[in-house]
């Protein structure tokens, strides 16, 4: 099938609120291309200076969104071309897109990235985490960024269940980070779970947006 048929496709299976996410990591700006033709905005990659470039070379209306681990000192590469950035976990990189937003007049939107699944990853945070996060004087000190929501990653399995699990949790987290934190802020949410072999489970779970790659565009040479 091709890339149109695909997000067709996709698309048919989204409710009118839940955005998606084309993650075209490693992928060609022709085949960016081909899904913007056939109506696409949103991009997802994990790579700053792939953000970069595929954002100088492609349509202005594109919002690109950073879906993979952001090191501190590839901030600087996409701070004016990004649109939201998911996986922010830790209070020094929160420091550095803060510090780096400011520079330019920009309030940056984040997710913040939360710890679900059973494997054992460096990325993410834990509710005890994020909690200390929130109520950090540095944390509310910060004026060039806003909180938009949370995103998590499930357990690279094939039983539903336990995607399921970690779903349910990530979203139990996010109700009560929002009834806490951000019951008057309606920037506060966002739910970034699925990927293309578990999307449907978390559109079942509350996910809002899902990042797709491999489901739109085939499979990816490398990851
Ligand atoms: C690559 C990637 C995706 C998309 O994965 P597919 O299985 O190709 O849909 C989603 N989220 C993150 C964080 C990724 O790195």
């Amino acid at each position: 099938m091709s890339i149109a048929e695909n997000l067709k496709k996709i698309k048919g299976q989204l409710n009118q609120q839940v955005k998606l996410v084309a993650v075209s990591k490693t992928k060609p700006n022709e085949a960016i291309a081909e899904a913007y033709a056939a109506g696409q905005r949103i991009f997802g990659e994990n790579k700053a200076q792939e953000l970069r470039a595929k954002a100088e070379d492609l349509p202005k209306d594109i919002e690109w969104h950073m879906i993979g681990h952001l090191q501190r000192n590839k901030v600087k590469y996409l701070i004016d071309k990004v649109a939201l950035i998911h996986g922010v976990d830790s209070m020094r990189l929160l420091a550095e897109i803060d510090k780096r937003a400011k520079k330019i007049d920009r309030v940056v939107s984040v997710l913040l990235q939360m710890h679900i699944a059973e494997e054992e990853s460096k990325f993410g945070l834990d509710e005890k985490e994020l909690t200390e996060l929130f109520i950090s004087e540095e944390f509310q000190s910060f004026e060039n960024i806003k909180v938009c929501g949370l995103m998590g990653m499930a357990t690279n399995t094939d039983n539903e269940s336990q995607i399921r699990k970690e779903f349910k949790m990530l979203k139990g987290i996010f109700d009560r980070c929002k009834a806490s934190f951000f019951q008057n802020d309606p920037h506060f949410a966002e739910l970034s779970m699925g990927m293309s072999n578990d999307f449907q489970i978390a559109l079942e779970e509350g996910a809002t947006l899902v990042r797709i790659g491999s489901a739109i565009f085939g499979a990816r040479a490398y990851h």
